[in-house]
């Protein structure tokens, strides 16, 4: 495969989709955001926290080991449990006192918008697209504030029984809680002293309160559903979130519930527009029936198209049956793009899905029905803009603009990547799944389905790497559904 040749592509892809965002009327984005809240801790942060409590408490505390933060004292306790390990951990918070209690005494360095609905729906509207109608049901004054604010994001705000469209900061539900994760960092060799004895940090790392409010529910007010027809015209909806569906909820309700009504609003956004594609952004979900759940009963039959990682894509396989080909696509062995593809077709059918774009570092995959309005070189096209997307995101950490992200194409495709494809292709060829030559255009024309491979521009030391999955899926099936529109314009 040559190199030269896919960095020209890549540019060609990234002007040709330029031009054909404009033709989108605009796309819906739903249904979570929350705000990432980060703080660095230095060694005169962490004398203040100490001393804010009686030091025989916090090592009460640090004893028990909190597995979820209820008071600030069990914040103190799991940071210098982190601290001492140098370990990652992520510890749950179910009510908001923390989070006040948190910009009380310490504040952030800086907070970001989180969440794939928000950090989709962020992209979208730097992309330029006419319109971003972004649905969050938590919607608070403080969430608001982190859309970008260029005029093309709306949210649906529900006035006298009536629902108008208007920015984020003119649609936010007074009263409202917001959902903010904190991010503490600390780096290597820091000293810590509590209760008389002093450690140093081993390693950089991070302790994340993931904010866990009990009265987050994934679900759409009643009269924004009944008057979904105001969010129109879009062409697409890009759907998240579904993971943070429970089981089992204090008023009684389970997760059967939401997920009816989830569906309930894929089949009233189709019937409004029976042309509308929907795509569902996947994330690691942990509890196993959650996950089998999403995918049996929310995908399956009723959305369009799928975008995950590389382990999302074995614990979807786990969940569905598949256990053999689940583990080998996490071995990554020498066989791992192979049980890849496979596992990509195998989702593609039972899921009964129009597409599933796969993001892996180096590469992407993307398996096709038969029968898709596109050819596959205006598919692969728009995997290729997403690629350049992903690499100005790793680059700068951010993306302010299309002008910015022409950033990515001077990044280089990925080597390592290209190789991946090319143990790939004789992997194709030797069983006749493709010819080499339909391989070297990045896609192949199956039996049953079509798929694209391409090589993907990867950043050797990224500035930030969170979000690039939500911003190449995005990407991709933004300017797939532009190209789709353009093409109905007869251009
Ligand atoms: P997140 O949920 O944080 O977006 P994912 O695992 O879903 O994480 O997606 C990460 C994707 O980002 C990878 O699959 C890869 O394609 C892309 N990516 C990660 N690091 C880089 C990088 N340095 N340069 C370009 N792309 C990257």
């Amino acid at each position: 495969m040559d190199m030269e040749e896919w960095e020209q592509r890549h540019t060609e892809a990234f002007y040709d989709a330029k031009e054909a965002l404009p033709y989108l009327d605009g796309m819906f984005v739903a249904y979570n955001s929350n705000i990432d809240a980060i703080r660095h801790l230095t060694e005169k942060d962490m004398i203040k926290l100490v001393g804010l409590f009686d030091e025989a408490e916090i090592q009460n505390r640090v004893a028990v080991y909190p597995r979820e933060i209820t008071e600030p004292v069990d914040f103190v306790a799991r940071l210098l449990i982190s601290m001492r390990e140098g370990k990652a951990a992520e510890v749950p918070a179910y009510t908001e006192d923390i989070h006040k209690w948190l910009k009380e005494h310490l504040g952030f360095d800086y907070a970001l918008m989180g969440g794939q609905a928000g950090i989709i729906s962020n992209l979208l509207a730097r992309l330029d697209l006419k319109k971003v109608v972004a649905y969050v049901p938590w919607l608070s004054e403080e969430q608001a504030e982190y859309f970008v604010d260029n005029g093309n994001i709306l949210h649906p705000r529900v006035e006298n029984g009536q629902v108008t469209l208007k920015p984020p900061a003119e649609a936010f539900k007074p009263g409202t809680g917001s959902k903010v994760n904190w991010i503490f960092e600390f780096s290597k060799d820091m000293k810590v002293t509590c209760a008389g004895s002093t450690f140093k940090v081993p390693r950089d790392n991070r302790l994340i309160i993931s904010s866990r409010p009990k009265w987050i529910r994934l679900d759409m007010d009643r009269e924004i559903y009944e008057q979904l027809y105001a969010l129109f015209p879009v062409d697409g909806a890009m759907l998240s979130g579904y993971q943070m569906i429970k089981e089992e909820y204090e008023d009684g309700s389970t997760y059967k519930d939401y997920v009816e009504r989830s569906v309930k609003v894929i089949e009233k956004l189709k019937s409004l527009n029976p042309e509308l594609r929907i795509h569902v952004e996947l994330t690691s979900i942990q509890n196993r029936l959650i996950r089998k759940t999403i995918l049996t009963d929310i995908v399956a039959r009723h959305v369009h198209s799928l975008g995950l990682d590389t382990v999302e894509v074995a614990n979807a396989l786990n969940v569905l049956g598949y256990e053999e080909l689940s583990y080998s696509v996490i071995r990554k062995g020498e066989n791992g793009i192979m049980s890849l593809y496979q596992g990509a077709v195998q989702l593609m059918k039972d899921l009964k899905l129009e597409r599933v774009h796969v993001h892996s570092l180096g590469f992407y995959i993307c398996i096709l029905a038969k029968g898709h309005p596109l050819t596959l070189k205006e598919h692969r096209d728009a995997l290729l803009f997403s690629s350049v997307l992903a690499a100005a995101q790793a680059l700068n950490g951010k993306i302010e603009n299309l002008t910015e992200a022409e950033a990515g194409l001077e990044v280089p495709v990925s080597a390592a990547g290209l190789e991946d494809l090319e143990n790939f292709q004789l992997y194709c060829t030797g069983r006749k799944l493709c010819t080499p030559d339909e391989f070297e255009y990045g896609y192949i024309y199956g039996p049953d389905h079509d798929a694209i491979l391409i090589p993907s521009k990867v950043v050797d030391r990224p500035k930030a790497t969170v979000g690039i999955g939500d911003t190449i899926s995005a990407g991709a099936f933004a300017a797939m559904l532009a190209r789709m529109k353009q093409k109905q314009a007869g251009k």
